[in-house]
């Protein structure tokens, strides 16, 4: 058990990492002040280990993986992609913020909501409805964050081509080893989590047609 001494310590350490990557987040200069960051950490995901894959990404369709994922049908299975439709595509986020993080996105290279036609904002919205769903009936989730980031200053990775964020939550799932120890543990390999959504897609007749 750890006094708590050495806890401020030790949150103090991994915490100054995370400021190192957002410079514009004051550190706390009180024991007030980091009991209030603490509990802001576990009500959000904090995920310091996404900033070298985000810094690694480029803009353009060139460098753009979901350009190379929705011109690789056959090749779903070994890239994690879940359904393909006639205008999008979901697949399982290789860099996930928790098990069963999918993203849903146009096989269009297009950037920003305007860009899009009301054919596919209607299929993006429907495939983002049906995979939280069956990620749902999947992985017991119970609880979910969907969105999507605009920019990189916003957080998108990849600002480029626009996709929607489905992150299932459990209760608890951000956790002591998460905040501290800049390691999330992601419990189910991605095969797996593709095998059990495929498997509850099927039992709730759920699927990209349409
Ligand atoms: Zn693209």
């Amino acid at each position: 058990m750890l006094s708590f001494t050495e806890y401020t310590e030790i949150v103090k350490k991994h915490c100054s990492r995370a400021v190192a990557h957002q410079p514009s987040i004051e550190l706390w200069q009180s024991t007030s002040e980091l009991t209030t960051t603490m509990t802001d950490f576990q009500k959000n995901i904090w995920a310091p280990w996404r900033m070298e894959y985000i810094a690694g990404l480029g803009e353009g369709k060139d460098d753009c993986f979901l350009c190379r994922l929705s011109e690789s049908p056959r090749d779903d299975e070994k890239n994690h992609v879940l359904w393909r439709g006639a205008r999008t595509l979901a697949v399982l986020n290789r860099f996930p913020y928790s098990n069963g993080h999918t993203l849903i996105a146009p096989t269009a290279h297009l950037a920003e909501p305007e860009d899009l036609s009301d054919e596919v904002l209607l299929e993006l919205m429907q495939r983002t409805r049906d995979v939280k769903r069956v990620l749902q009936a999947a992985l017991q989730a119970q609880g979910f964050n969907i969105g999507i980031n605009l920019g990189r200053c916003a957080g998108a990775g990849l600002p480029g081509h626009l996709h929607v964020h489905v992150v299932p939550r459990w209760g608890g799932d951000t956790n002591f080893i998460t905040v501290l120890g800049d390691v999330k543990v992601i419990p189910q390999s991605l095969v797996e989590v593709r095998r059990l959504f495929l498997a509850s897609a099927e039992q709730l007749g759920l699927g990209p047609a349409g």
